[in-house]
């Protein structure tokens, strides 16, 4: 069986005058949340970038499920299965909340009736019913953070990148969503990808921790393992 992982394979990103990512490789497996840490600007979100195809590397690879992907565009690897959520919420505001998460589960070729049943369960799933016919735009922060998840999630993806999903959310709100996403893996055969600044919430929920500092890992593994590392420990010190 080929092995079902999503990976970037010693990616190297150039921007100009600036080298973004040297020589990085991760791999994300299913069932199971990868948190990707670091200062800012370390190449966090450029690793994203490279793994959905919005940013090309100068070299290195991404494979998904075994295949090179590398040539692919960001909307093909969303077919393939490779989603994410961006930092800012970018959700349809002259829709429904429905409306929202249906068009993101037609556009991934369910017929309208699957939809339906999609939206409904994705509806319970993140208590989201209550707002099933509100406008995405009159939704208050964490709501639509959720939103833009369970989006996300009706195109049943393989692979969820989540850009720090719990940015601007309240306590509560970022706990809410934390017991959602804790379940994902298991229940839906997916690997997510979590990049947060909130080291107890990426402790809490992450199954393996990957740091990168000025654009290289700097360490891989288990949670308490990798935080514990002199590394690690002096890359958020001297950020
Ligand atoms: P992080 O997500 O860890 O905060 P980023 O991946 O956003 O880091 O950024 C890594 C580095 O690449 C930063 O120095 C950032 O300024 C730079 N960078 C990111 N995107 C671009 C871009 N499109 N053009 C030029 N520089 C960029």
């Amino acid at each position: 069986m080929v092995n079902q992982s999503l990976k970037a394979n010693s990616v190297t990103v150039e921007f100009v005058g600036l080298r973004a990512l040297d020589n990085v490789s991760l791999t994300l497996n299913r069932r199971e949340i990868l948190g990707l840490i670091g200062p800012n600007g370390s190449g966090k979100t450029t690793l994203i970038n490279v793994l959905t195809g919005q940013v090309k590397p100068v070299s290195g690879t991404v494979t998904c499920d075994g295949e090179d992907i590398s040539a692919l565009l960001p909307r093909e690897r969303a077919l393939r299965g490779i989603l994410r959520s961006f930092q800012t919420v970018r959700l349809f505001s002259n829709l429904t909340v429905e409306e929202n998460i249906e068009v993101a589960a037609i556009a991934k070729g369910s017929s309208r009736r699957a939809a339906g049943r999609i939206v409904d369960r994705l509806l319970e799933e993140f208590s989201l019913g209550a707002y099933r016919a509100e406008l995405a735009s009159s939704l208050n922060y964490g709501d639509e953070r959720r939103v833009e998840i369970a989006r996300a999630l009706a195109a049943e993806p393989k692979y969820l990148l989540l850009d720090e999903p719990a940015a601007g959310m309240n306590e509560d709100e970022s706990a809410t969503l934390m017991q959602v996403l804790a379940r994902l893996p298991q229940e839906r055969d997916l690997g997510i990808i979590i990049i947060d600044h909130d080291m107890p919430l990426i402790m809490r929920l992450c199954h393996r921790l990957q740091a990168i500092a000025q654009g290289k890992t700097i360490g891989e593994g288990g949670v308490d393992e990798v935080r514990r590392l002199p590394a690690v420990i002096e890359a958020y010190l001297g950020a």
